[in-house]
Parts: structure tokens; sequence; C-alpha cells
């Protein structure tokens, strides 16, 4: 009889998922799931740890810049986690093999858009391969985009979660659960094709209930609804 670990990442791979609007607490959530992880595993004797502490490690896509942390996971309450940041799903596989990575934790990962040769997304294809390779994967992301569709990886990595948090912020407007995010230039709402990622813009961002979520119609087809 094979008695189970019960330490996540020992001997057999899973994957916890955490989406929301921009602003429910995904990064914080990140933050305490490592938290917690590194304190189950550091208040064993050494000889009992089923990795070492340096086995939990946190990445972030290069792109999340905010509150100048680079090199961190920064929640919007001011908690931060040191964190690699990386732009393409080879660097993080590269870093978790070089490391014995245990347990992978990756935020802003709707930014990995990238598709391999096969038509997957790269990170989609990296996860199922880590999860049997018996490691624990913790991913933090927002679920929809602006306009409300699915952002890159997400819905399938969610599709795969053993466990999927799904949190809520508050609505900007009125208060109520905010599952959209709303998009914001120059103080308006964006136009549904306007580009998904734009590098150094000045847009902003806010959370916002279904009834209060505005996108423009796209300027060519007059209805969002129009693909
Ligand atoms: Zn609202």
């Amino acid at each position: 009889m094979v008695i189970r670990s019960p330490w996540p990442g020992r001997d057999v791979g899973r994957l916890d998922v955490i989406v929301g609007a921009m602003f429910s607490g995904k990064s914080t959530a990140l933050i305490r799931t490592y938290e917690m992880i590194v304190e189950q595993v550091t208040t064993l004797p050494v000889t009992l740890r089923p990795y070492p502490k340096t086995a939990v490690r946190a990445y972030k896509h290069a792109r999340d810049g905010r509150y100048g942390g680079d090199g961190a996971i920064v929640s919007h309450d001011g908690k931060t986690l040191p964190a690699l940041p990386i732009t393409e799903v080879c660097r993080l596989y590269d870093d978790v093999l070089q490391n014995d990575v245990r347990v992978v934790l990756l935020d802003e990962a709707q930014f990995f858009i990238e598709k391999s040769s096969s038509g997957m997304y790269q990170l989609v294809e990296t996860v199922y391969r880590m999860i049997h390779e018996n490691r624990h994967i913790v991913i933090a992301g927002l679920d929809q985009d602006f306009r409300g569709l699915p952002f890159g990886p997400m819905g399938e990595l969610l599709a795969m979660a053993d466990v999927k948090n799904v949190l809520t912020a508050q609505c900007a407007v009125c208060g109520a659960p905010a599952t959209q995010t709303q998009r914001l230039i120059g103080g308006k709402p964006a136009y549904f094709d306007d580009p998904l990622i734009v590098v150094g813009s000045s847009d902003t961002y806010e959370p916002r209930c279904r009834r209060c979520h505005e996108v423009v119609p796209a300027r060519e087809q007059k209805t969002p609804a129009s693909f």
C-alpha cells in the first residue's frame, strides 16, 4: 500500500488557479498561498521536509511592472513576494528544472498568449507537463479581458485546475460584486477593437459589475457582439 504524502508537490501534481477582475485580490491570495506552503514546510524538522523552502518559487510575467515591483509580486494592499520576471514560457520551465522547483507560483499568467506549433497555448502545455512531473502549480491571472472575453490561456487553465478560486472585487461605480474589468482611455470606456495589450499606455482600469461595465462598440463593426 502506498501512503501518499499530504505535502503538495511531493508525490502527486496539482494545479490551483486563482482568477477574478482587477483589484479582486489575486496577488494577495497568491502571496498568502506561498506563505502557507513555506510555513508548512519550515515547521517540520529538516530531515522530514518534503522539499527545501527554496523549492517553492514565484514567477510573474515581466509586463506587470506595477508599483515599481519589477522583481516581485506586489499586491494592491502593499505585500510583496520576490518573483522572477519572465516573458517566455520556456524560460519559466528552464528555471523550474535548474532549481528542481516543486511548487511553482505564477502571477499575471493571462499575458502568456504565445501558442506552440500544435496550436495550444505554450503555458497550457508546460503546466500540463509540470503537473505530470508531480509539481504543484499555483496560477493567478485575469480570467476576462476588458471586453469580457477569455484572456489568453486562463480559460483552459481553469478547465484543468484541481482547485478553482474565483474572486470578486467591488464595483467602482455602484459597490456591487464586480466580475468585470473596466478599461478607460483618457477617462472614457475603451472601444471593443482597441488593442488588448498596449505597452507603455496610460490606460486605467477599475472593477465593475455587469450592469456598470461598458464596452464601446467597435468603430467599424458597430456592435460589441461582432467579431
Ligand atoms: Zn456596478
